[in-house]
């Protein structure tokens, strides 16, 4: 396990426990997300080493890399996915309508394939041997491995995306001045991550299924989003909700609370955590149109 003695967003050294959590998706292990006490940002502290990070993403039933619809969670997942494609897709649209896009973390490139079908020109990167395989013999896209993005032309791209994938980077500093580097003048960085502030989040505590430890590392809120981006000259432009999520990180924390899923009541809290975000944007998650700061 490796030990962090600083903040990852703002260097402090007084660090203290937030909440003891086990990884109900795979290994059943325990862990601890520590919170910073003059920031407030929440990460994974100890993690394990990232060499051995990977075996906790080897299962068949983790979604994003494979594409099994068995199971009414995953069948759930591949219909949100689906969805969520077209939202996404849309968004991005409201920006740029043709370029050359970078996804980060593409999983089997489904996003990437819909963009290609666009006409934008498209570029991924994924550390996951086995989702890079499927990208390549499903969907015909040659993706990257993790290291090689200090291969890639700095300037070069005008959108680049993160779904869900900031909170699972290791080195999340670097992570953003790669970003900063890549990214042309005047384009547009997409970040989609969970947010603990969100009502679900609260009414399932340790058994909120987005803190997803030890694949998510970190923890964002709106607030140190902002914090994180300010530091490496970015601003956050605008921020849309995700509301499918608190339906879906709802029914996955129901199977962890009580074993046995409680529909109904995974269902009612998704409409809760939405209907509450409504006055402060809490939504369960979050995605942020980030670009370079004017300043
Ligand atoms: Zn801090």
């Amino acid at each position: 396990m490796e030990k962090l003695i600083n903040c990852p967003l703002c260097n402090n050294t007084d660090l203290k426990d937030f909440l003891n959590v086990k990884d109900f998706f795979l290994s059943k292990e325990d862990f601890i997300i520590q919170e910073c006490k003059k920031c407030g940002f929440r990460f994974l502290n100890p993690r394990p080493e990232s060499v051995n990070l990977q075996k906790y993403y080897n299962s068949e039933e983790y979604v994003s890399h494979s594409d099994t619809s068995k199971g009414l969670i995953n069948k759930a997942y591949h219909i949100f996915r689906y969805y969520n494609l077209s939202k996404k897709y849309k968004i991005i649209n409201s920006k740029k309508q043709n370029g050359k896009i970078l996804d980060i973390g593409c999983g089997t490139a489904e996003f990437l394939k819909y963009c290609k079908n666009k006409n934008w020109e498209v570029a991924g990167i994924e550390p996951n041997d086995k989702a890079r395989e499927i990208s390549e013999t499903k969907n015909h896209l040659h993706i990257i491995p993790e290291n090689e993005i200090t291969k890639l032309e700095s300037n070069s791209f005008d959108i680049i995306t993160l779904w869900h994938v900031l909170e699972h980077i290791s080195d999340l500093n670097f992570q953003i001045s790669e970003i900063k580097r890549l990214l042309k003048k005047e384009g547009y960085v997409f970040i989609a991550v969970p947010n603990h502030l969100c009502y679900d989040a609260f009414k399932y505590k340790e058994y909120w299924a987005a803190w997803d430890v030890p694949r998510h590392l970190y923890h964002f809120t709106q607030s140190s989003m902002k914090t994180l981006v300010q530091k490496y000259n970015f601003q956050i432009e605008e921020i849309f909700p995700m509301k499918l999520d608190a339906f879906y990180v709802s029914l996955l924390s129901e199977k962890y609370l009580n074993k046995k899923i409680n529909y109904f009541s995974a269902f009612l809290t998704g409409l809760k955590s939405n209907h509450k975000a409504k006055t402060n944007n809490n939504f369960s998650s979050l995605i942020y149109v980030i670009k370079n700061s004017n300043v």
